[in-house]
């Protein structure tokens, strides 16, 4: 039994594209002789929303006219998931072989070779969690006990921290190394200078589509219609200035120069067929913390790093389904206290590493704290990020030969700023 209905686009949509009729991810875009505006990623070329919009073919009557014509897509998030899901099966039907929607194409297609993305909406606040068992296991082997990886509250509560939006950039943006504070190995007094343990964090973020009250809290239940989204997110991180810095109240300049996120963003009605059960927590999690259904996702996910002169090697793949915890979880923990959220808060998976070494979704792992050396193709080797090196996250979902995609997370790394 196929878990999909048989659509035909009259869109000619290249096998193996991540944009297939059954994804339809928002994004902010712009072209040479256009204002930013909202887009759907359809093959190799974006749906323009607002010109759809503006010809009649969207017709709901809460999409004020001109809510595309926006540089951010946070006034659609915040409608309610009814209207989300109304849309979608509206757009779907205009991309629909047969749709007259076609005679308008010049006005309506725009290729995504000629368009430039933008983020795709106001980040409010940025949370990051730690919730994947293999990450926070090797982590917590390597910088403390192998036999008590693990914290006492690591399986009671997902462990997250508060992270920085201002420094949140999309795909393509290249970041200088950081430069901060840092305690070489064996000395007793800090130094001054770049960052030596440059790393990327492999992980995926969901994007909220809601505002709740300062005092409400959002149950496991009523999470999943407050999730408007996923994108992958690359949580760049200086290790050498984490390790000095973080105790005892965590993270801070070791990873608040950049995190990079992909532009289009998949919702949570396109990744539905790609649920599956999640690992077992043991031991039983707390009353708010327990939920119903299925809320992990099999997506694949890569991680490749191009050297300045050389072709790109893939050094990880992992799989969102090896999460711990869910992201239901994750925002039922986040508001048990009465915490509001906002539509455009974006709160980051942690890490995502699997059970064998080239699952790893960090250099820290890869190389087991620069123990040993990562290839690369071009017979170069890594134990960190050098400077020029590119590195890119990809991710999709695939079943009955149809694959809903994510795109891209990419960023060079520059030498450090003088
Ligand atoms: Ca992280």
């Amino acid at each position: 039994m196929t878990t999909f209905k048989s659509l035909k686009s009259w869109v000619s949509i290249p096998t193996n594209s991540d944009f297939s009729i059954h994804n339809l991810p928002y994004g902010v875009f712009s072209t040479s002789n256009g204002s930013k505006r909202v887009g759907v990623a359809i093959g190799t070329e974006i749906l323009d929303l607002n010109e759809c919009q503006k010809l009649g073919l969207l017709n709901i009557s809460e999409l004020k006219k001109g809510i595309f014509d926006n540089d951010k897509l946070n006034n659609f998030m915040a409608l309610a998931p009814t209207v989300w899901s109304r849309t979608r099966s509206i757009i779907q039907e205009i991309l629909t072989a047969g749709h007259e929607a076609e005679n308008h194409r010049d006005k309506i297609l725009v290729p995504q070779s000629s368009a430039q993305m933008h983020m795709p909406f106001e980040v409010g606040d940025y949370t990051d969690f730690y919730s994947s068992i293999e990450h926070a296991t090797n982590v917590g082997k390597m910088f403390r006990d192998p036999e008590n990886a693990l914290l006492p509250n690591w399986k009671h509560l997902p462990v997250g921290y508060h992270g920085r939006s201002s420094s949140i950039i999309i795909d393509g943006t290249p970041i200088h190394r950081p430069k901060g504070q840092q305690l070489p190995k064996g000395e007793s007094q800090p130094i001054f200078g770049p960052c030596r343990l440059m790393d990327f964090e492999l992980e995926m973020a969901f994007v909220v589509g809601k505002n709740t009250e300062i005092g409400e809290s959002i149950s496991t239940k009523q999470a999943e219609d407050a999730i408007f989204g996923m994108v992958l997110f690359n949580d760049w991180s200086a290790r050498d200035i984490q390790k000095w810095e973080y105790v005892p109240l965590g993270p801070f300049l070791g990873k608040s120069f950049a995190s990079t996120l992909s532009p289009w963003v998949v919702t949570m009605e396109a990744l539905k067929p790609f649920k599956v059960k999640g690992p077992k927590q043991e031991p039983s999690v707390l009353e708010y913390l327990k939920y119903e259904g299925d809320h992990n996702y099999d997506i694949n996910l890569l991680v490749g790093i191009q050297p300045k002169d050389g072709e790109e090697s893939i050094i990880c793949q992992s799989n969102y389904k090896y999460m711990y915890w869910n992201m239901v979880q994750q925002l039922a923990h986040h508001t048990i206290n009465g915490c509001n959220v906002r539509t455009g808060d974006l709160m980051a998976s942690g890490t995502i590493s699997g059970k064998t070494e080239d699952s790893f979704g960090s250099m820290l792992e890869l190389s087991w704290a620069g123990s040993k050396e990562v290839q690369l193709k071009n017979n170069e080797t890594r134990k960190f990020i050098k400077d020029y090196d590119t590195v890119t996250i990809r991710g999709f979902a695939e079943k009955d030969g149809v694959r809903v995609g994510f795109g891209q997370a990419s960023g060079q790394v520059l030498p450090a700023k003088d």
